[in-house]
């Protein structure tokens, strides 16, 4: 029976096979298997506009439960599937898969637009816009219902190769959000050059925004900066009641946050859309 395996089955030690190269190795194995397994699903969690705590968007997030690993968090697991160059693969099933998704939610909810991270990998593909726009063509999802996320650091580091890309989807009524933002290193100059629609605030800044420090400060520069250059502006990560009255008072316009709604199955965001405002005191039941 031995045998049968054959001698180039043998696994022979090698010092520099250490346990994390090995362990990548399987990562990388079982991340192809989950595209294939169907093991990955999409949560949603809603963008809540500040003013009515009313839903106006949602943010697909990945999920994959591993048979043999269990949850394996996307912090995790997608600089792996970049490093594999499995992301661009990922990603199209993560585009697709979310703007069927929006486009049924459409038909009861008109206006309800989608956001998705993006990759840098993904970004630099060169069928990169032609790939986006199939994934809404497959969907029936207008462009202009669309938010591709892209981080601070990613835009950063491509200053020409995914530039191109990013102007042609833009002309096509794709919009684009810089994900993370006050966390890289963009300059003024460089963000009016960019073809951005929207700034999320990282949500680091919005858990030290306690009234006197100077996150808030940051967070109320960045707000006004949106506000200068007609950007939607969203705060991530609000935990609490006072963290939500903070940025109402600066006047951002949208947040995101466990004290709003966590990211939900999909099963689950419709009831999100049609149930009272969050965030917000219900005027008729207090009046
Ligand atoms: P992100 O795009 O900045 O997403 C926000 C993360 O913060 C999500 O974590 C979300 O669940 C979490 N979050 C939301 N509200 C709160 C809050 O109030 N407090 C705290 N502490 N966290 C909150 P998640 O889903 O684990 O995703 C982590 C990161 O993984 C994302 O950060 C994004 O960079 C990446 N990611 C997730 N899904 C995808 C995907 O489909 N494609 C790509 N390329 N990256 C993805
Ligand atoms: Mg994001
Ligand atoms: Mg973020
Ligand atoms: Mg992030």
């Amino acid at each position: 029976r031995a045998k049968k395996d054959g001698p180039g089955r043998v696994l022979v030690y090698q010092p520099y096979m250490h346990a994390e190269a090995l362990d990548r190795l399987s990562l990388r194995g079982d991340l192809q298997r989950a595209l294939r397994e169907r093991e990955f699903r999409l949560q949603y969690q809603p963008l809540i506009r500040l003013a009515d705590g009313q839903a106006a968007g949602v943010e697909a997030l990945i999920r994959w439960q591993s048979p043999t690993r269990g949850f394996v968090s996307p912090v995790d697991f997608i600089p792996i599937a970049e490093e594999f160059g499995l992301i661009v693969d990922i990603g199209q099933w993560v585009l697709e898969t979310s703007a069927v998704q929006v486009a049924k939610w459409r038909r009861d909810h008109p206006d309800l637009t989608l956001n998705v991270n993006v990759s840098g990998h993904q970004l630099v593909h060169p069928r990169f816009a032609d790939n986006v726009m199939r994934a809404l063509a497959i969907a029936g999802l207008p462009s202009s219902a669309v938010t591709l996320e892209l981080t601070e650091s990613v835009l950063m580091s491509e200053p020409d190769l995914g530039m191109s890309a990013l102007h042609v989807l833009r002309g096509l009524g794709v919009q684009l959000s810089i994900d993370d933002f006050g966390t890289g290193y963009s300059s003024l100059a460089y963000l009016r050059e960019l073809p951005v629609d929207e700034l999320k605030i990282d949500r680091a800044f919005i858990a030290r925004a306690e009234l006197t420090s100077e996150d808030l400060a940051l967070v109320r520069t960045i707000v006004e900066l949106g506000q200068i250059l007609g950007l939607r502006v969203v705060a991530e990560g609000i935990e609490n009641a006072a963290q939500l009255a903070a940025l109402r008072g600066l006047g951002c316009g949208y947040g995101q946050g466990y004290h709003l709604c966590r990211p939900v199955d999909p099963e689950v965001v419709l009831e999100r859309l049609s149930g009272s405002p969050v965030g917000v005191l219900d005027h008729r039941s207090t009046a």
